[in-house]
């Protein structure tokens, strides 16, 4: 088969070498995150990014095979919480960032709220041929007034009308009519959630969340979105929540509460909304990393709490940060601590990461996992990650949509 080299354009970017259409990787072990169990000495080929076979390897390899002899293939990774599309962003930065999230095994991102023109134009550039980045799913940001005070929109900056279809000001009177309009508007433009994130009433939430499943619109949300409390979220509906830290509310931000957070009543408060979290399938978006950078370590025994009640958990980051002065993705730090610091068990982190991660994007069985028909988003590591975590920072190769990235 032709080999062809589809990208160098840019000196010490990241190369996406294609070797024609498929590509079969010969003689694998599959890391199962499902069953967190290693599926041992498997071939799996690839067509058009696609999965499309998974068979016993034979005895030999064959010409054209690459030679995986001893390594772990696992799903590449997802980021359940980034702002891919910041009105901040440069296209240096964004390039930055797509690469430290590549460094880390990250293949798919889903975009918390932001400027989704920026994602657009750089996934055109993507298609150009010049740049390899993650896929980003994104979110419709909604916001009541009190959020928005009157201060000029960064986000919507330059566009036609002051709301645009990927932010929305909202209000207590705002019609369903209008709510329906604006669900549909932001799923035209290619956001595949909204972001539930302030000053948005119950009520409200109770008429949004089953326009978004009509539409096929996924519902996120802050845990609690102010006047929204996390019971109302979790009761209205809304599929994912981010940040364990805001379960408290308000109050939760003050020294009398933050005294008496682990007195046996709150953590039965607690207790009584992660059981309704497992019983409605709310999954958690934890975000750790950024609260242990934040000196709010209770978040962390908060998971765990959520956690041990059966609560399903992602991995998200909410940030990037620099690392002398390159962007640095936080994601595999995030992995440790869901590990280390909430109590989780490995195999648990890498559903986290992979298959929970799927499930919030609308992708389940598609992504996160290793099956025939699924997209071929592929790390070859050196050792099992189901054993160790650390396996995840000793990568053979990356395979993004079937095609290898160098
Ligand atoms: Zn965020």
């Amino acid at each position: 088969m032709k080999k062809t080299i589809i990208l160098t354009a840019l000196l010490g970017a990241l190369v996406l070498v294609s070797y024609g259409q498929s590509v079969t990787l010969y003689n694998t072990n599959i890391v199962d995150v499902e069953n967190g169990k290693i599926i041992p000495g498997m071939t799996v080929s690839v067509k058009d990014g696609i999965i499309t076979k998974i068979a016993k390897a034979k005895k030999k390899i064959k010409r054209n095979q690459t030679d995986y002899t001893g390594a772990y293939l696992m799903p590449g990774l997802i980021d359940s919480h980034t702002h891919w599309g910041n009105f901040t962003m440069t296209p240096e930065y964004m390039r930055d960032m797509a690469e430290s999230y590549i460094a880390d095994g990250v293949t798919t991102v889903r975009d918390a709220g932001g400027d989704v023109r920026i994602v657009k134009r750089y996934e055109a550039k993507l298609d150009s041929g010049n740049i390899v980045e993650p896929s980003v799913y994104t979110s419709s940001f909604w916001a009541g007034p009190k959020y928005y005070g009157g201060r000029a929109r960064q986000d919507t900056r330059g566009y036609e009308t002051v709301n645009a279809p990927w932010s929305q000001e909202i209000t207590d009177s705002t019609s369903l009519e209008h709510l329906e309009k604006i669900i549909i508007e932001a799923k035209v433009y290619g956001c595949t959630g909204l972001k539930l994130y302030n000053d948005i009433s119950y009520d409200m939430l109770k008429k949004i969340v089953p326009l978004c499943h009509k539409h096929g619109v996924k519902p996120w949300g802050h845990f609690a979105i102010f006047p929204a409390t996390a019971m109302d979220v979790v009761k209205a509906g809304v599929e994912t929540v981010s940040h364990t830290y805001l379960i408290d509310g308000k109050e939760g931000f003050t020294s009398e509460f933050k005294a008496k957070c682990f007195s046996q009543a709150e953590i039965e408060r607690r207790d009584s909304i992660f059981r309704e979290m497992a019983r409605l399938g709310t999954i958690l978006d934890a975000t750790i990393k950024i609260c242990m950078t934040n000196n709010m370590e209770f978040a962390a025994r908060y998971t765990n709490e959520a956690y041990r009640a059966g609560v399903k958990i992602a991995a998200g980051t909410d940030w990037v940060y620099m690392e002398g002065d390159r962007m640095k993705s936080a994601f595999l730090d995030e992995l440790d601590l869901l590990a280390d610091s909430c109590g989780m068990s490995i195999p648990d982190v890498l559903r986290a990461a992979t298959t929970v991660g799927a499930e919030i994007i609308g992708q389940a069985g598609r992504l996160g996992v290793i099956r025939k028909g699924a997209e071929a988003d592929l790390l070859v590591l050196k050792s099992n990650p189901l054993e160790s975590l650390k396996a995840l920072r000793q990568r053979i190769a990356l395979y993004l949509d079937g095609k290898e990235v160098k």
